[in-house]
């Protein structure tokens, strides 16, 4: 093999990757450096997916690297729960950033010296403006701003003043340090932008050591540049940042090459939108409205994972979905489509029958009990099989009987044959009902020349029905979601009223002996049911799966293949 042609990245498939390989080429980056640059003030969630696969990405493809930097600019919020939590779900994504952990903490002191120089050159200086002042000199998008008359201080009372501030001499909202840049630029994020504000507050790293606090437009375009990021990729918000990115690297005399800026469209999914920010999943939890941050109804990754939802899938979701400069809106099912595509290749199949009907088999003898051996997963015969044991008295889903049945209705009717998937062979000979007239059981009789589930005279039976055993099967609880939001609400607000009282239902169910011996975490596709996953809540008297999607039309499906 000629490993210089096998090593070559794929071509570009978005502008992203044009830009960095035209840099590759042009000389103007020899290793591509990126970063993950999460705050930790909560939960990662589905939206980070996107930019983790992307900066990850980018670095693997090109040979680069990835930094995971810690944006923990804010004293107030963030907390080293958040960022063990964080790094967790970055590896269970499958990616990792060697030693190349940060954060924006670490650089407080060269922040601090760079920000005096900016005093030095003249390019900013120590306003004493209250918040509402700065904000009325501020100006609107149709009026430029004016100038606070703070601005013309001298370089050294700038500087004395900055100093105080840093040594505690004064209270939060004082003063502020301003970039001097243009309070009549078009572009509001460059009128005197703030770089430096005073925080009385414990750092959940620095501990007491600060009580100024640098801002993330200031913070990040120099940590990137103290870090050597190449190609810092960030969300179309920012671009009106970019400019104030640039002027605080050139500000600062940073030579080429240095970071630059590039924008791309945040994933949006729809059903969860207005869920996707931690604003909101931080009130979700604080409210109770769920059980934590990883009750699996919730967008987080935690809760993904929780929910059964693979790694792979929601890296093939990003594949899938690519990389654009404007923003637009992903259905759900496309994430719930990506998820069965990967469960289907690693789930193996068991049998759980959720509103069960007792099924008595006239002709097997009493006492009698055999087993069948049963595939794990027909997409993949290295899973092998497990036996499943088969006896006179079994259950079947109530849905799945029909005492007066349409036309073609292949499942079990009177005097309808039907398969049990793996076993028999039956046909319903006499239907047993209560006083109120509710079916209670059913009387069938089963075909001996029928085990396994076929026939040699090759007769068609056209339902394949799934069962339970009633002497060997276990009670499982399975747990059912919907979505948190009903509808998907337009307004990014969340309110009360827009909770789906529905989000969770409990189902008692009867399922395969051996999925009481099941791990949490395990994978499984309840047949005609759905993808469900054991949960760390189970016990060995009870094995609690969450549903991790539905199957899709699953019955039309399965009646196609008989
Ligand atoms: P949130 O509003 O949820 O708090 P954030 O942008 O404030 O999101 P950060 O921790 O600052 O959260 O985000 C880390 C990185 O993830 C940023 O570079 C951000 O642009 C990116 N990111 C956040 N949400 C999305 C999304 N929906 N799609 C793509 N990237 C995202
Ligand atoms: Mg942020």
């Amino acid at each position: 093999m000629n490993t210089s042609e096998s090593s070559a990245p794929a071509p570009a498939t978005h502008f992203i990757h044009e830009i960095i390989e035209a840099d590759l080429a042009a000389g103007r980056c020899q290793t591509v450096v990126t970063r993950f640059p999460p705050e930790p003030n909560g939960y990662l969630h589905i939206g980070h997916s996107k930019s983790i696969c992307l900066n990850f990405g980018t670095a693997l493809k090109y040979g680069g690297r990835c930094h995971l930097r810690f944006d923990d600019t804010n004293p107030v919020k963030e907390d080293t729960e958040y960022v063990e939590a964080i790094k967790a779900n970055i590896h269970w994504l499958g990616f990792d950033w060697g030693e190349h952990e940060y954060y924006a903490s670490d650089y407080f002191d060269p922040l601090y010296s760079y920000a005096e120089q900016l005093i030095e050159k003249g390019l900013a200086y120590v306003d004493s403006l209250s918040a509402e002042e700065i904000r009325a000199y501020r100006g609107t998008l149709k009026s430029p701003g004016q100038n606070s008359p703070y601005r013309d201080r001298s370089i050294d009372e700038n500087l004395e003043l900055f100093r105080a501030m840093k040594a505690g001499k004064f209270e939060d909202g004082a003063h502020l340090l301003r970039a001097k840049i243009d309070m009549a630029s078009p572009n509001i994020n460059l009128r005197d932008p703030a770089l430096y504000r005073i925080r009385h507050a414990h750092h959940h790293r620095t501990g007491d050591k600060w009580c100024i606090y640098p801002m993330y437009d200031y913070a990040h375009s120099l940590s990137d540049a103290i870090e050597g990021i190449t190609h810092s990729l960030c969300t179309l918000e920012f671009e009106d940042h970019r400019p104030l990115y640039d002027w605080c690297l050139e500000a600062l005399g940073w030579p080429e090459p240095r970071p630059h800026q590039y924008e791309f469209a945040r994933l949006n999914l729809s059903h969860i939108r207005p869920l996707m920010s931690k604003r909101y999943l931080v009130q979700m939890v604080q409210t109770g409205h769920v059980s934590g941050w990883d009750d699996p109804r919730m967008p987080t990754l935690s809760a993904f994972k929780r929910r059964g939802v693979t790694p792979a899938a929601l890296r093939d979701m990003n594949e899938r979905i690519g990389v654009a400069k404007s923003n637009s809106e992903v259905e759900y099912a496309m994430l719930e489509f990506c998820v069965r595509e990967d469960l289907n290749k690693v789930a193996q199949r068991r049998m759980a029958v959720l509103d069960p009907l007792k099924v008595v088999i006239t002709n097997y003898p009493e006492g009698q009990q055999e087993n069948f051996e049963a595939e794990n997963n027909p997409e993949d015969p290295s899973t092998g099989h497990r036996s499943l044991a088969f006896g006179r008295e079994i259950y079947i889903e109530r849905s799945d009987f029909m005492e007066e049945p349409p036309k073609k209705y292949f499942r079990l009717a009177p005097g309808q044959e039907v398969r049990l998937k793996h076993a028999y062979y039956i046909t319903c000979q006499e239907v047993i009902k209560d006083a109120e007239g509710q079916v209670t059981e059913l009387h069938c009789t089963y075909d001996p020349n029928s085990r396994g589930g076929w026939t040699e005279d090759g007769r068609k039976v056209r339902g394949t029905l799934h069962w339970a055993s009633a002497a060997h099967a276990c009670k499982a609880e399975l747990r059912h979601y919907d979505h948190l939001l009903l509808g998907a609400p337009a307004a990014d607000q969340l309110l009360e009223s827009q909770l789906n009282p529905d989000s969770l239902t409990i189902v008692e169910a009867l399922v395969e002996p051996a999925l009481a011996a099941a791990q949490p975490g395990e994978h499984f596709q309840f047949l005609r049911q759905g993808y469900y996953v054991m949960d760390a809540d189970s016990t060995p008297e009870k094995p609690v799966f969450n549903r991790t999607v539905g199957m899709v039309d699953s019955w039309a499906k399965q009646q196609k293949k008989n």
